[in-house]
């Protein structure tokens, strides 16, 4: 819960497997209006998340910021680099071990399925198998592949019921994260941390009180709200902002056209947040700046979102 008086903290998270798209500038722009406009002691952080080493790209947490300084939007602090936090992800893994909301989980994705279709349930979930809780009670003697969080067990001890939550933008939100998720995974046995383990903690250790992001980690937020209330964290403000479509109308990617964002001129930043303000519903600028233009915008912010100081 976010009290009175408590310092404002919001912050941008890319994940370095690419440069800024059109996308990504929506989820920077909107996260560092937001805390701007909750007034001047709220600070705007960075954070790297190359947590999940195999799909980041060598060089390309530069790149990222560079394109932001370009734009600037500059951090108040220097950012945080997930790779460099890991004894802050093994402490969480411990703690829910502790509490007995950790597992080993030995099972490969033939054996999900298996489970899955003996079971008579044949749908997987935005393509990812809702997790069977084979090894909940024991490995059945095979080698241990990952750690899941115990999130059925820990949803049916607080409230046996599904999850609800209020989105700023989305509004009344819910989900039943034992039924549509399963047992999710918390770390790759010997390989990276889950994101969902990664971001919970390190919004935790940094404040964050109000995180705005993209729509399409919006079905992320019960099974990180599930992880704070294991981990004893308090939960943030969340609102997820607008997606940018490609041509054929599919969340931008690669393969669609989601080219990286020109940010070499100071014209082109400036275009470049132009059209990420527009899918915010905010006014396009006749500012000659990138610095100007987002001082503008900060007011217009707050009137849509209701951020006060
Ligand atoms: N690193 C994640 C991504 O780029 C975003 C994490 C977050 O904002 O919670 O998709």
């Amino acid at each position: 819960m976010i009290e009175e008086g408590m310092t404002r903290i919001g912050r941008f998270a890319p994940s370095p497997t690419g440069p800024l798209h059109a996308g990504s500038l929506v989820a920077a722009l909107a996260s560092w209006l937001d805390v701007r406009a909750h007034g001047p002691n709220a600070r705007w952080l960075v954070r790297i998340e190359d947590a999940d080493t195999e799909r980041c790209l060598p060089g390309m947490g530069d790149v990222i910021l560079s394109q932001l300084a370009a734009c600037a939007l500059v951090p108040d602090e220097p950012p945080v680099w997930q790779t460099t936090r890991t004894p802050h992800y093994e402490a969480a893994l411990e703690k829910l071990k502790a509490a007995g909301l950790a597992y080993p989980c030995g099972c490969s994705r033939k054996d999900i399925d298996e489970a899955l279709a003996r079971r008579g349930i044949a749908h997987t979930r935005h393509g990812e198998r809702v997790y069977p809780g084979t090894c909940r009670g024991g490995l059945h003697g095979k080698a241990a592949r990952a750690w899941r969080f115990a999130a059925t067990t820990f949803q049916q001890a607080a409230s046996n019921g599904p999850l609800h939550w209020q989105d700023r933008r989305l509004g009344a939100q819910q989900q039943d994260v034992a039924r549509e998720v399963g047992d999710f995974v918390l770390k790759r046995a010997d390989g990276p941390w889950a994101y969902q383990l990664a971001v919970v903690v390190d919004d935790a250790e940094q404040g964050v009180t109000d995180i705005v992001r993209g729509e399409d980690l919006a079905d992320n937020t019960a099974r990180q709200i599930l992880l704070q209330r294991a981990l004893g964290f308090p939960t943030p403000s969340y609102l997820h902002t607008p997606l940018v479509l490609g041509p054929d109308g599919a969340k931008l990617s690669k393969q669609n056209g989601a080219t990286p964002l020109r940010t070499a001129t100071p014209a082109e930043a400036l275009a470049a947040l132009d059209g990420a303000a527009q899918r915010l519903g905010l006014a396009a600028t006749a500012a000659d700046s990138a610095a100007e233009a987002l001082a503008a915008w900060v007011p217009q912010w707050r009137d849509l979102y209701n951020s006060r100081p």
